[in-house]
């Protein structure tokens, strides 16, 4: 297969469901996506998203979205909707295939039942500490519970028992009778269930006291489902045994097969939920939709498009080595996208006043310009021009440094789309400060080159009479380091202080009066910029999807 847009990349997962389906092993495909309702999903959750829903569109099977709920402290409905609208977000559709694992507690009883009449499950009242010290170590075999012979109807009325409510919290589990000498620690007799009483879980309310592992609760809700590739991340490799246990021992369906992939890591972020909800919690940022965050919520509200997040995740591929990648790709997918999507406007920063001497004073004209230079179809719009206008700052320099192609003392620049400057006199303050400039116009330069001299400066302009007062969140990444708390440091002391800019009075163009939440822009020569749902009448606010130009390795800006 070759890496053409039509035909998705090749990866090791796709090969092996192609031959299955060559083979006649399977005559159609299932996969899932299983996230936990315990946060909001990250752009790591995104690769595990195209992957699962991709394979379905591209073999034509199918793709469920199961929620993973058997750790009801820290799950709710909030994140469960949330995933939800960020799936569809994403592009892809689940149609009538919503599930929980909740949905399988009553059957995931009856097959622990199930077990336990196989002399496969006890019931163990060794606390957890006591569990510890049992398992042994990787270079040392654990020790059997003094609780493992227990008969079969002994086990079958305590766990009854469990159920009922008879127990706390903590004095008795349910564990898996398979090896206490394993290599494979996950297979020294793991915990099959726990006791938590008084949590309201939310789907199933108070009907349980008695909740599954996720070990025990995955491979049996896949095999409920007929998922034929189990796709997760590497560090579930080792679990791989435990999960065919299950599968193999207990009255299923199918046998669906494990497959593991290596998870996305980013570099100047964060991707553990816990680490997320601690930088939500202790409002380093101001939300889990924080523009800052790499979450598909603050992508979103960063002004990243679906698209760009799918092709960034076909960017990184999928294989089984760790590994770093860097936010330069995630950068260039977006920028891609934008650049061939979003309309260019103009809109100054940092202003600076120029009143341009010869230009009649309350005269207005309307210039045309495009609104994509290299796209003609999206036709044009009109952009006033005055006798003053606002440029930025930056673009104005009294003492130019070497090759500065802007706008100096007695030079010209050309503004876009309009009439060739020159910079006559620099007014300032008492302080120094420049409080304005003085110019003049060649009025024949309209669209035209001037007579008999090059100009080699275009900058941006907006007319000061017509412009739209607006605010703009500069944004710069979250954290000063590749890898936040490397080496078990803490990394919030990696937190970047300056990763949010306000500017308050840059000033736009009147067509971006216009535009609505979440409508995307070029800002010529300043980057790609998104309409934050902060925005009210009057008080439009914009957030800094990404710069023209990489600047990652250039340092903090
Ligand atoms: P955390 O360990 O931070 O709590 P998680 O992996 O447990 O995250 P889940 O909600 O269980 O989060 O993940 C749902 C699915 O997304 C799983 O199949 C998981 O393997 C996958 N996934 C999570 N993080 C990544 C990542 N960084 N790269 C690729 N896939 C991921
Ligand atoms: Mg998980």
């Amino acid at each position: 297969m070759s890496d053409t847009p039509e035909t998705p990349r090749t990866n090791f997962i796709r090969q092996i469901i192609a031959a299955d389906l060559a083979s006649g092993r399977h005559d159609r495909i299932a996969t899932r996506f299983p996230p936990e309702p315990n946060g909001y999903l990250h752009i790591g959750h995104a690769k595990s998203i195209v992957l699962n829903f991709g394979l379905a569109q591209d073999f034509r099977g199918t793709c469920n979205l199961r929620f993973d709920d058997t750790n009801p402290h820290k799950e709710n409905v909030e994140f469960v909707d949330s995933i939800k609208a960020d799936v569809r977000w994403l592009g892809y559709d689940w149609g009538d295939r919503l599930f929980f694992a909740s949905d399988y507690f009553e059957r995931l009883y009856g097959f622990a039942i199930e077990l336990i009449e196989k002399g496969l499950a006890y019931v163990c009242d060794l606390s957890a500490e006591e569990t510890r010290a049992y398992r042994g170590t990787l270079t040392e075999p654990g020790r059997d519970s003094p609780y493992r012979n227990r008969s079969i109807e002994e086990n079958l009325s305590l766990f009854a028992r469990m159920r009922a409510g008879e127990f706390p919290d903590g004095s008795r589990t349910l564990r898996a009778r398979i090896d206490m000498a394993s290599p494979n620690i996950n297979l020294r007799d793991p915990v099959l269930y726990r006791i938590k009483h008084g949590v309201v879980h939310h789907q199933t309310g108070t009907a349980w006291c008695l909740y599954p592992t996720y070990d025990y609760t995955h491979p049996i809700s896949d095999a409920l489902e007929g998922i034929t590739h189990s796709l997760c991340t590497l560090e579930f490799e080792d679990h791989r045994p435990l999960y065919d246990w299950c599968v193999d021992n207990v009255s299923v369906p199918c046998k669906p097969r494990q497959i593991e992939f290596s998870r996305l890591n980013l570099e100047y972020t964060v991707m553990s939920k816990r680490r997320l909800t601690e930088l939500v919690a202790e409002r380093h940022v101001s939300g889990w939709d924080d523009p800052r965050m790499p979450t598909i919520a603050g992508l979103r509200r960063r002004g990243y498009t679906p698209a760009a997040i799918r092709d960034f995740c076909e960017r990184v591929g999928v294989t089984k080595s760790d590994n770093l990648v860097e936010m330069a790709l995630l950068e260039s997918a977006i920028r891609d996208d934008l650049d061939a999507t979003a309309p260019r406007r103009m809109a100054v920063l940092h202003p600076l006043k120029v009143v341009i001497s010869n230009y009649p004073p309350g005269r207005t004209e309307s210039i045309e310009a495009r609104n994509h230079p290299k796209d003609g179809a999206r036709g044009v719009r009109s952009i006033p021009f005055g006798p003053e206008i606002y440029i930025d700052r930056s673009d104005f320099a009294e003492a130019p440094p070497k090759g500065f192609k802007r706008l100096v003392p007695g030079g010209e620049v050309r503004l876009r789309n309009a009439y060739v400057i020159r910079c006559e006199e620099v007014i300032k303050g008492a302080d120094g400060k420049i409080l304005e400039i003085r110019a003049s116009a060649d009025l024949e330069t309209l669209g035209r080159d001037p007579q008999g001299r090059k100009v080699r400066g275009v900058i941006h302009w907006v007319s000061a009479g017509h412009a739209l007062r607006a605010e703009v969140r500069l944004y710069d990444r979250l954290f000063r380091v590749p890898v936040p708390g490397a080496g078990g440091a803490d990394f919030r002391n990696d937190i970047n202080p300056d990763s949010l800019r306000v500017v308050t009075d840059a000033m736009l163009e009147p067509a971006l009066g216009r535009a609505g939440t979440g409508d995307r822009f070029q800002f010529e020569r300043e980057g790609y910029f998104v309409i934050d749902p902060d925005s009210t009448p009057g008080h439009p606010v914009f957030n800094l999807t990404v710069g023209l130009r990489d600047t990652w390795g250039k340092g903090l800006q």
